[in-house]
């Protein structure tokens, strides 16, 4: 768990920090509504202050950042253009092509986002099926309670069918925001390593 997005953040070039690897290219897929631009919006430090000159590459759907994930740096470029309503297959594929890891949203208030969630990953799987491409399966909202359809063993099972990671978040609260991107890091870095050795 982490306290407070300031303390992860790191944007200090002075002293000698590592060397970060080159950017990781971080894709938002999921249903319109389950949170994405909220993620985004995190990612990108717009709900922590009004300031936005943090990031360092930003536009409203492209974001690149340094994080700090474990003592070392790692600069994220996160993708945040999936929009299933406009979008043609064509340039949906792109989007899947071209990540290095996603983030698959569902909202937890809503079963047909979750459904739409194991779709995405059966085309996932489809555009890249010998990489072990990182993927995260994230069922947002967990604050609304109240409204929730789908379970968190659901998500859970899920997610092992799919083999991928799993988490709740939510993105209201900023609640598990910040550890799905560090999840992320975390992946690629296991996977960088294996290759190394
Ligand atoms: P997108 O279409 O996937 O980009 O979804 P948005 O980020 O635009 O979110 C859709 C709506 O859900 C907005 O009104 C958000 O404020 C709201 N929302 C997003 N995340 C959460 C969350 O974790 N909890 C709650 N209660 N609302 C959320």
């Amino acid at each position: 768990s982490w306290s407070s997005s300031d303390s992860v953040i790191s944007t200090d070039f002075a002293g000698e920090p590592a060397e970060p690897e080159s950017p990781y290219r971080v894709v938002l897929l999921g249903a319109s509504g389950v949170g994405k631009t909220a993620f985004a919006s995190i990612f990108a430090g717009a709900a922590d202050s009004m300031d936005s000159d943090d990031c360092e590459l930003c536009g409203e759907e492209l974001c690149e950042k340094e994080i700090e994930v474990d003592g070392e740096p790692a600069i994220i470029t996160l993708v945040d253009m999936w929009d299933e309503q406009t979008d043609n297959e064509w340039t949906q594929e792109q989007y899947m092509q071209t990540a290095d890891a996603y983030l698959l949203l569902y909202s937890i208030t809503d079963r047909a986002s979750f459904l739409r969630a194991s779709e995405l990953r059966i085309t996932l799987r489809r555009f890249c099926p010998a990489r072990h491409t990182p993927i995260i399966l994230v069922g947002n909202k967990c604050d609304l309670v109240r409204r929730r359809e789908v379970l968190t063993s659901e998500g859970c099972a899920c997610a092992a069918v799919f083999d991928c990671k799993f988490i709740e978040t939510s993105a209201a609260m900023q609640h598990n925001v910040w550890e799905s991107f560090y999840g992320i890091v975390r992946q690629l870095r296991l996977r960088r390593d294996s290759r190394e050795e």
